[in-house]
């Protein structure tokens, strides 16, 4: 390594931290950059930048929006008395890519892990809580936890199931279920475990 450029090596180290990525495809990465034209260089920067200015974080469900409210919560066409908690916004896409999800969702940002100091606190269930205020005189509203069947996934939706049941109201509270392996995570499900999952969500 003593050998390459500074730049080269400092790159690699940078792609090293992405997920999914070891030292054999950063070095991958970085050479096919070097020989790539400038422009998409310029781009695919330009791009990287604008990721971090242009995206925003929808005020209602808390996954990522171009404006105040996300495509999914302003589409008059989505049920919004249906609400699917996951952990990020990662996992809507998923859910999405499915498509036969009809709802709204709701973003935590995280499960609740001692051992990396995140509480409940640190996630936006007192939002959640906030959410169902307008749901509590009397109109159904179902809410599918589907935080990932982890360890730390199972202990967030019981949480969430306690402080919901403290609410007032006709919740209806259903976990995703069947077909997601225990210890797996939507995002890497393909759309036909994820499908049978939702479908086969059971009370909770
Ligand atoms: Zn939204």
């Amino acid at each position: 390594m003593a050998s390459f450029p500074t730049v080269i090596k400092k790159l690699m180290a940078g792609f090293e931290r992405l997920p999914g990525i070891g030292p054999k495809g950063a070095s991958r990465l970085v050479f096919y950059l070097l020989t790539t034209p400038e422009s998409f260089v310029t781009e695919l920067a330009d791009m990287l930048m604008a990721l971090k200015k242009e995206v925003k974080i929808c005020g209602s469900c808390f996954g990522v929006a171009e404006r105040e409210l996300c495509s999914i919560c302003a589409d008059p066409g989505r049920k919004k008395d249906k609400i699917c908690v996951v952990e990020g916004s990662i996992d809507v896409m998923a859910l999405e890519l499915v498509g036969d999800y009809k709802g709204v969702y709701h973003v935590l940002g995280g499960v609740i892990n001692p051992l990396d100091h995140v509480g409940p606190d640190d996630l936006k269930i007192v939002e959640l809580m906030e959410r169902l205020r307008g749901f509590l005189n009397g109109k159904e509203i179902e809410i599918i936890l589907a935080t990932n069947p982890t360890m730390e996934g199972e202990a967030t939706a019981l949480y969430i199931k306690r402080k919901l049941e403290g609410l007032a109201g006709g919740i209806k509270i259903s976990r995703i279920g069947s077909g997601l392996p225990i210890g797996a995570s939507l995002e890497y499900a393909d759309s036909a475990t994820l499908s049978r999952a939702m479908e086969g969500r059971r009370r909770y």
